[in-house]
């Protein structure tokens, strides 16, 4: 079985669908046993999705006549 330290070393290779079936198998075997690795990963999983709140949203692209009247209103 995993310890809490390999457990640590591969959650976030889990969470981003990295491992391979066996190892997932092992590593959610663990989750489901052990309180504080359980508790590590719901944090984990709270952080990347924090995270991926404040990741800068995709800004279109202006239209030209916007982007001119922008530029004459600023000049
Ligand atoms: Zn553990």
């Amino acid at each position: 079985m995993l310890t809490c330290s390999q457990m640590t070393d591969l959650v976030t290779e889990y969470l981003e669908g990295k491992l391979s079936l066996q190892q997932r198998l092992r590593f959610q075997l663990h989750v489901g046993l052990c309180r504080h690795c359980r508790r590590y990963l719901s944090q984990m999983k709270m952080i990347i999705r924090a995270l991926g709140l404040l990741r800068p949203v995709s800004v279109p692209e202006l239209p030209g006549e916007l982007l001119r009247r922008f530029r004459a209103w600023k000049g």
